[in-house]
């Protein structure tokens, strides 16, 4: 559906029988917002600011101010979550290459080597502060296994705060706090998390990888990335249902938010808003009008009763058939 006309990218995501989905974009860097404003996003779902720490020596607090401030001013008045870097496994800086960990990507990755190394994290926090009074920002962190890594960046953002107050440099009092949910030790303290959190991103990229066990760059087991298996399909459900039972939003931000049959089975369990690279936005919209929310909700709930893959795929699929 990368094809997809996009003269009908502006209309709302709105579903047949009048339930609404916010479908936002996943962006890497500024260059790539001017895909922005003709995709018809509803804002960025997830900004990716590890491409400023790739490129060679890190990044100074104002060419991060200065990065952040022009993507959030050419938003425009959409929201933009940022999510804060998410450094390891197949992002790798040089500081971590050096640490020649066995297996990175159950490693110092994200959050982890964010709370290790302050020094950087608080350089990018203070630059996310500044950047806040030019616009709509919330901030996203990576790789959350636990409630204390919360409790601690919320922690750090305080004394922040307190930081730049001194300094008198123009910040945010307040930015929403809001974790990726990509760790199966998330998902089963998803409850308490939700209490903790302002909303949650759920990254189910990795998230299926970490459940499934397998390496998100080995092809030998590739085999195992199954968004209909039945671990993961509970998992996004138990989710989902945290975070509004806790009345915090929930949204998708893996590659599966994209996928048709992905898509179908989150506008089912009830997520808030999915989010993609610009060039699959205005067929997801599109996708999402043709669809109505019973529809949507029988069919996850029958995957949700599945513990038979195969039968899970062809139910999707059959489901969609008669839909679009
Ligand atoms: C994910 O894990 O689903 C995700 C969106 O993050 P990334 O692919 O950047 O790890
Ligand atoms: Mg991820």
């Amino acid at each position: 559906w990368e094809n997809h006309t996009r003269r009908t990218a502006h209309w709302p995501a709105e579903m047949c029988d009048g339930v609404r989905v916010a479908v936002q974009a996943n962006l890497e860097s500024l260059e790539e917002l001017d895909a922005l404003p003709e995709c018809g996003a509803d804002g960025v779902g997830l900004y990716r600011t590890e491409f400023a720490y790739l490129k060679g020596d890190l990044p100074t607090e104002e060419e991060l101010f200065r990065e952040y401030a022009a993507v959030a001013a050419k938003a425009g008045p959409g929201r933009v979550v940022f999510r804060t870097l998410d450094a390891g496994a197949d992002k790798m800086l040089r500081a971590q290459a050096a640490l020649k960990e066995p297996n990175p990507a159950l490693g110092l990755r994200g959050i982890r080597f964010s709370l290790r190394h302050q020094g950087i994290f608080r350089t990018q926090l203070r630059a996310l502060l500044r950047a806040g009074v030019a616009g709509n920002l919330a901030l996203l962190l990576p790789m959350i296994s636990g409630l204390a890594e919360v409790q601690g960046v919320r922690r750090i953002l305080q004394e922040l705060r307190q930081e730049l107050q001194a300094q008198n440099l123009p910040h945010a009092p307040d930015l929403p706090l809001g974790i990726m949910v990509e760790t199966p030790a998330a998902v089963m303290v998803c409850d308490a998390l939700a209490r903790e959190c302002d909303f949650f991103s759920i990254g189910t990229n990795d998230l299926i990888h970490y459940l499934m066990a397998i390496d998100r760059n080995n092809r030998h087991v590739g085999y195992l990335h199954e968004p209909l298996h039945p671990a993961v399909v509970r998992s996004l459900k138990r989710v989902i249902d945290a975070a509004h039972r806790e009345g915090i939003g929930v949204s998708v931000c893996g590659e599966l938010a994209s996928d048709p049959c992905g898509l179908a089975l989150l506008l089912g369990m009830g997520v808030d808003a999915v989010s993609a690279a610009p060039r699959f936005v205005p067929g997801m919209k599109h996708m999402i009008r043709q669809l109505d929310a019973e529809t949507c909700m029988d069919l996850a709930h029958s995957v949700l009763m599945s513990t038979d893959v195969m039968a899970s795929q062809r139910m999707v699929r059959e489901k969609l058939h008669q839909s679009l």
